[in-house]
C-alpha cells in the first residue's frame, strides 16, 4: 500500500544542510516527493510504499544534520500525488512567516583539512566553506535563506561549484556560501590609503608584517580585526597606543589547542568550548610561563583565547606560527568596523595595512565571550555563534521590544515563545553605537517578522536605549514598560533556565536605577517574572562626584572612610594618602553638603572602595578593572580562610548589611602590613559568607529554597564559586545565568519577560 506524508518542520532547518538530509533520506527510503524551504518552515512531502514511509519518518528525529535544531515537526497523510523522484524545489515566500536563522559556524574540520591538502582545489582558499560550516548571519540580508538573499549573491558559482551546489551526495550540495578560487571572494592587501600592495599572496605578505612587529587590519566574519603577534611585547605596546586603550585584555587566536596548552591552563569543558561550532573567546588561566606579551593583559589572571574560526584564520595562524592578538577593530567606544570604506576611514591611524576581502559583512557581530564555570559555561558576550539563535521560553509572548540597559546592551524581541537576543552592541556612549543600535533592531523586526505591540525599558531615565524605547511608544501608541535593574537581571536568569520563581534574588553589580532614585547594586530581591520586593542591601555609601567616582575608585575610599567613621583618618603608610589633599577636602565636602555625592549600595563600587584602600588600583582605564585586580589579587592567596566582620541591620523588614566594621578591619589589617592578597581573599571570602547568612535569614522567613546569583560583579569567578559553596552549605539551590550573560548584557531579556507579564492580564505560566 503507498501513502502521502506531508510535513512542516521548525526550528533551525536553513542554512544547516536540512534540505540535502532529507533528500537524502527520502532517496534511501525510495520516497518521491519534494522538500522545499518556506520563510516559516521546511516543507516535505513524500510518498511511496507505507512501510517506507514510517521507517522515514522514524528516522528522522535521530539523523538531523549536526547544526539543525528541529523545534517541531507535523505531520499528516494524503492520498498519493503521484509524484516522479524526489527533488528540492523553489523556496516559497509566504507574507509575515518567519523562521530561525543559524549563527555562524566555526570552519569544520572537513573543510580545514581542504585547505590544508597541496592537492585539493580549495587548497589556500580562505573562504572555504560547506554546509556544515561557514558564514550565515552575518550574510543575510532577508529568509528564506537562499544565495540571492545574501552577500554571496554577486559571486556567480564556477561549473565545479554549481555541480557540487547541485549534488545530492556532495557536502556541498545547497551550501548557499560555497565558492572556490575560481569564482569566490578574493583577499587583497592594501596600504592605510587603501592603494593594493602588490603580491601573489596577500596571505603570506600579510603573515610576513604580523611576524615584523605590524599591526593588521583584517577583515573577517562579523567584521574588522585589529592584530599583532601577541608574543611582541613591543607590537602590543603600539596597538594599545594607537588604540588608546591602555590596560583593558585583548583576545588572542592561537593556530590549536596544543599551542593553546602551552600559555594557560585548559581543562575538559574548556576544550570542548574552544573546539566547539561557536568557537567562541574562553576566558582560560594564564600561564606563568606563557611567552604571550604581559601587555596583552596587564594586570590579569585570566587570558582570553579562541581557535581559528574561519579559513583565513586558519591559514593566517598557520603561516605566522605564533599566538595573534585579534581584537575587534573600533574606534573606541564605536561599534565593530565592518566596511571597507569604513575602516580606510576609521583606522588608518592604527594599523600599518589592511588585508580586505570582498564578501560584504551584512551585519557586524562582535566576537562572543564565554568561561567555564566547574563543568558549566557562561556566556559573558554573546555574539557569534549564539546570535541570532533565541532563547526558549517557558510561554509563548506577545510581540515585545525590549530595549536594554546602558552598557554592554543588547535589545530582545519576543515572539511565540521565542525570545531573539540581539548580539552584544556596546556601551551606548556615542552617535555610532545608537544607529547601529537602531539599524539592529531594524534589521531583526525585518527577518524575524516581529511588530511589537509593547516596549520595555529600564527604570533609569537617562538611559539611551530608554530615551529611544519612549520615543518609539509614543510615536507608535504603544505602552512602555519601566523594569527595575535588578528585577530583570533576576527575571533575565529566570527565563533562561524556564522557571518562574519566586525566588530569591541576589543581584550584584555596578549601577542600577532603584525605585528610591538611589543607585543600587547589592541587592537581595523576592523576584518572579511578573514582580520584585526589595528585601535586602548593602548599606548606601557616597559616590563623590558622582561618575567620577567610578573612574577613580579612591573617591569611593575616602568617601567610604569619611561617612563610616567620625573625625579624620590617619591615612600615614596607606596609598591613599598620595591622593591629592585639596581632592581629598573636596570628596568630604561633597558628601557633607550633599552635592554630586549619589548614594550608592552598588556592590560593585565596595569592590573598588576596597581595591583602592588596599592599594591595588585607585583610577581604572577600562570597566571594573579595579575589581577585576582585587578577585587576581585574592586568587594568589589560596589558603587564606579569615574573614572580617559585618553588621546586618533590619530596618522596616529590610535587612542592610553595614560596612563600618569591615572597613576598620581592612585599615587595622593595612596597619599591621598584611598582604594586599590576604586582604582580598578575606574580603572575598566575608561577601559570600555574609550572601549566604543574609540568604538563610531570607529563605527562612519567606519559606524560599532557590537563590538567583545574578550581576556584573558575578564575573568574578572566585567570587561566584564561594557564594555558590556557601549558599549549598546551608542547603539552598542555586540558579546561576548560562547561555545569556548575568552582565547588562541579559538586561533585554529581563525586561521583555517582565514587560510581558506586566501587560497580560491572567498572569501565569
Ligand atoms: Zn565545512
Ligand atoms: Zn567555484
Ligand atoms: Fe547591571
Amino acid at each position: 500500500m503507498e501513502q502521502r506524508a506531508r510535513i512542516s518542520v521548525r526550528g533551525v532547518v536553513q542554512g544547516v544542510g536540512f534540505r540535502p538530509f532529507v533528500y537524502r533520506l527520502a532517496r534511501e527510503h525510495g520516497l518521491r516527493g519534494w522538500v522545499r524551504n518556506t520563510s516559516g518552515s521546511v516543507e516535505i512531502e513524500a510518498e511511496g510504499d507505507a512501510d517506507e514511509v514510517r521507517a522515514f519518518l522514524e528516522a528522522f528525529p535521530s539523523q538531523v544534520p549536526p547544526r539543525a535544531r528541529v523545534d517541531t515537526l507535523e505531520t499528516s497523510f494524503a492520498p498519493v500525488a503521484g509524484y516522479e523522484g524526489f527533488v528540492i524545489r523553489e523556496s516559497h515566500r509566504q507574507e509575515g512567516a518567519y523562521q530561525l536563522v543559524s549563527p555562524d559556524i566555526a570552519t569544520c574540520a572537513d573543510c580545514v583539512r581542504e585547505i590544508l591538502s597541496p592537492e585539493d582545489r580549495r587548497a589556500g582558499y580562505p573562504f572555504t566553506n560547506c554546509t556544515n560550516c561557514g558564514p550565515r548571519f552575518t550574510i543575510i540580508e532577508d529568509i528564506p535563506y537562499d544565495r540571492p538573499k545574501t552577500t554571496m549573491a554577486p559571486f556567480t558559482m564556477c561549473p565545479q561549484c554549481a555541480a557540487e551546489y547541485g549534488d545530492p551526495l556532495d557536502r556541498r550540495f545547497h551550501a548557499q556560501p560555497n565558492a572556490c578560487p575560481a569564482c569566490g571572494p578574493t583577499l587583497e592587501l592594501t596600504d592605510v590609503d587603501g592603494n593594493t600592495l602588490p603580491t601573489d599572496d596577500p596571505l603570506h605578505a600579510a603573515a610576513d608584517r604580523l611576524r615584523e612587529g605590524q599591526v593588521l587590519a583584517v577583515k573577517g566574519l562579523g567584521g574588522f580585526h585589529l592584530v599583532c603577534d601577541a608574543t611582541d611585547e613591543t607590537a602590543v605596546r603600539t596597538l594599545r597606543r594607537r588604540k588608546r586603550r591602555p590596560a583593558k585584555p585583548f583576545a588572542v587566536m592561537m593556530t590549536d589547542l596544543a599551542m593553546i596548552e602551552r600559555h594557560a591552563e585548559v581543562g575538559n569543558a574548556e576544550r570542548d568550548l574552544l573546539s566547539a561550532p561557536q568557537a567562541p573567546i574562553v576566558l582560560l588561566r594564564w600561564r606563568e610561563d606563557s611567552t604571550v606579551a604581559p601587555s596583552v593583559a596587564p594586570g590579569s589572571r585570566d587570558l582570553g583565547v579562541m581557535l581559528p574560526y574561519t579559513p583565513l584564520h586558519h591559514l593566517l595562524l598557520r603561516d605566522v606560527d605564533r599566538p595573534l592578538v585579534m581584537t575587534s577593530a573600533n574606534v573606541s567606544g564605536e561599534p565593530l568596523v565592518a566596511g571597507r570604506d569604513e575602516a580606510l576611514r576609521k583606522l588608518p591611524k592604527i594599523a600599518d595595512a589592511f588585508l580586505f576581502h570582498n564578501r560584504a559583512i551584512h551585519i557586524r557581530c562582535d566576537d562572543s565571550v564565554c568561561r567555564v564555570d566547574g563543568e558549566a559555561t557562561q556566556v559573558v558576550r554573546r555574539a557569534r555563534g549564539y546570535a541570532p539563535s533565541p532563547i526558549d521560553l517557558p510561554f509563548s509572548t506577545r510581540p515585545i521590544l525590549a530595549c536594554g540597559a546602558e552598557l554592554r546592551n543588547t535589545f530582545c524581541l519576543t515572539r511565540d515563545a521565542h525570545a531573539f537576543l540581539s548580539p552584544h552592541i556596546g556601551d551606548m556612549e556615542n552617535e555610532e553605537t545608537l544607529d547601529h543600535y537602531e539599524a539592529m533592531i531594524a534589521h531583526y523586526e525585518a527577518l524575524f517578522r516581529i511588530e511589537p505591540e509593547v516596549v520595555a525599558c529600564d527604570l533609569h531615565p537617562e538611559y539611551t536605549a530608554t530615551k529611544v524605547a519612549r520615543a518609539l511608544a509614543e510615536a507608535e501608541g504603544l505602552p512602555c514598560v519601566a523594569v527595575q535593574h535588578h528585577h530583570a537581571h533576576v527575571a533575565s536568569c529566570l527565563a533562561e533556565h524556564g522557571v518562574h520563581g519566586p525566588v530569591i534574588g541576589v543581584a550584584f553589580d555596578g549601577t542600577g536605577y532603584g525605585t528610591d532614585g538611589a543607585i543600587w547594586g547589592g541587592e537581595f530581591l523576592i523576584a518572579d517574572l511578573a514582580r520584585f520586593e526589595r528585601v535586602g542591601h548593602f548599606q548606601y555609601l557616597p559616590m563623590a562626584g558622582g561618575e567620577a567616582a567610578i573612574r577613580k575608585p579612591y573617591r569611593m575610599a575616602l568617601g567610604a572612610l569619611h561617612t563610616l567613621f567620625e573625625g579624620p583618618i590617619d591615612l600615614t603608610d596607606l596609598s591613599l594618602r598620595s591622593v591629592d589633599p585639596v581632592e581629598a577636602r573636596l570628596i568630604a565636602d561633597q558628601i557633607d553638603r550633599g552635592l554630586n555625592a549619589p548614594l550608592t549600595s552598588s556592590a560593585g563600587r565596595l569592590f573598588d572602595a576596597v581595591s583602592a584602600l588596599i592599594g591595588i588600583r585607585g583610577e581604572i582605564d577600562y570597566d571594573a578593572q579595579a575589581a577585576i585586580e582585587l578577585e587576581a589579587n585574592a586568587w594568589m592567596a589560596p589558603s587564606e580562610s579569615g574573614r572580617y566582620p559585618y553588621t546586618v541591620t533590619r530596618d522596616s523588614g529590610l535587612w542592610v548589611i553595614q560596612w563600618q566594621e569591615l572597613f576598620a578591619a581592612v585599615l587595622a589589617d593595612l596597619r599591621a602590613r598584611t598582604a594586599a592578597s590576604a586582604i582580598a581573599r578575606r574580603f572575598h571570602n566575608t561577601l559570600a559568607a555574609m550572601t549566604a547568612s543574609v540568604c538563610r535569614q531570607i529563605a527562612a522567613e519567606r519559606g524560599i529554597r532557590s537563590v538567583v546569583l545574578t550581576g556584573g560583579v558575578f564575573g568574578n569567578r572566585l567570587l561566584s564559586g564561594l557564594v555558590a559553596a556557601a549558599l549549598h552549605e546551608e542547603g539552598l539551590d542555586v540558579l546561576t545565568h548560562g547561555e545569556v550573560p548575568g552582565n547588562d548584557g541579559g538586561i533585554s531579556l529581563g525586561q521583555a519577560v517582565v514587560a510581558h507579564f506586566e501587560t497580560q492580564e491572567t498572569k501565569g505560566v
